[in-house]
């Protein structure tokens, strides 16, 4: 339920519609607007003493304008909450504001030397934040797992030498007070976006989540994966689509930009897209990239290596550095004009 609280509640109004929310059982999420305050009654406590009828009944309270239900099931992450984009900061890097925002670098960090070279090549290019895998979900267990506290070292030394914030995979919840140790943001991977302990677990964490959609997940599920955050404490979310399954497999995965168009409208945490899996095809990325910002992104994430045909992980979809210093060139153009047009 959302209580929205009339523009001229006091402050005592607003603190005993609180408390009286937390009596009837629900936690109460308060969202201060510019103009009124909104208060969101969700979940019932677990003592399954949740009283609906006594919550609806505080339409009648001092200060209360209305109360509607919210629709969807995914409460907190809703646009019926909270109608303004929420912005995320990551050590100044704003997602879900005015810009696009470019994190870039090599799908795993395979080297100190390697990691180094990509980290000032995308920097040179102007990306505002660097990826690179330390723990590597990979499909078989005789692939390459990624070097683990060696790359986080070396991520968070990359941060040091190029100011840019890091963004790297989380996997299991052992891992955590590592990973936010080194990283400004960590990823729950595709294959995790349902691993509802890891979820709960980082929802206790400080640092911003980078949300990816899994595979197989609808949107509605991929929306309750990110309430899971929310409701448990962490609201600095980003979501990211990177391609789904579907029964085509002339590339790697379907890159569904439709999902970033209605997760936008859904949800006022920023959406991002990742072409690089949604595609598997280095030569899709550049337009990709454009129609994913086309299609409302607030942001992209895309992979970079020096050398592609060496990379341990996901070189046919990695650009090297030349390709990525002409994409974000061609990202600064301007889109086409329509036909006839003088
Ligand atoms: C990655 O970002 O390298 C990665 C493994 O992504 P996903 O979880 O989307 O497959
Ligand atoms: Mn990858």
């Amino acid at each position: 339920m959302i209580v929205n609280m009339s523009a001229h509640a006091t402050e005592a109004e607003i603190n005993h519609v609180i408390e009286r929310v937390k009596e009837c059982g629900y936690q109460a999420h308060v969202i201060r607007g510019v103009e009124r305050t909104i208060i969101g009654a969700v979940g019932k406590s677990s003592d399954g003493g949740g009283h609906r009828s006594e919550l609806e009944a505080l339409r009648a309270a001092p200060g209360v304008e209305e109360i509607i239900p919210i629709a969807q099931p995914f409460k907190l992450v809703s646009r019926q909450l909270r109608h303004e984009r929420t912005v995320v900061d990551v050590c100044g890097v704003r997602f879900g504001g005015t810009g696009v925002v470019i994190i870039a670098g090599p799908c795993s960090v395979e080297s100190r030397e390697g990691f180094f070279e990509a980290a000032r090549a995308v920097k040179r290019a102007g990306a505002n934040m660097l990826r690179g895998g330390a723990y590597k979900p990979r499909t078989s267990p005789y692939e390459f797992q990624g070097l683990g506290v060696e790359a986080l070292k070396i991520l968070s030394e990359a941060r040091g030498e190029t100011g840019l914030p890091v963004v790297t995979e989380i996997m299991g919840t052992e891992d955590v007070d590592s990973v936010a140790e080194h990283a400004d943001m960590l990823q729950v991977g595709a294959r995790n976006m349902q691993n509802f302990v890891l979820l709960k677990r980082l929802a206790k964490t400080p640092r911003p989540i980078l949300l990816k959609r899994s595979p197989s997940a609808t949107v509605k599920e991929w929306l309750m994966a990110a309430e899971y955050l929310l409701a448990g404490g962490n609201s600095n979310v980003v979501l990211c689509e990177r391609g789904i399954k579907t029964f085509d497999n002339e590339l790697r995965n379907t890159f569904d930009l439709s999902a970033v168009a209605l997760a936008r409208e859904l949800s006022h945490l920023p959406v991002i897209a990742d072409p690089s899996h949604g595609t598997g095809r280095r030569s899709l990325i550049p337009i990709m990239s454009r129609a994913a910002i086309g299609a409302g992104a607030d942001g992209l994430m895309i992979e970079v290596h020096p050398c592609p045909e060496r990379a341990l992980s996901d070189g046919p979809q990695s650009l090297d550095l030349h390709g990525f210093e002409e994409l974000m060139r061609e990202l600064r153009e301007p889109a086409r004009e329509l036909a006839g047009a003088t």
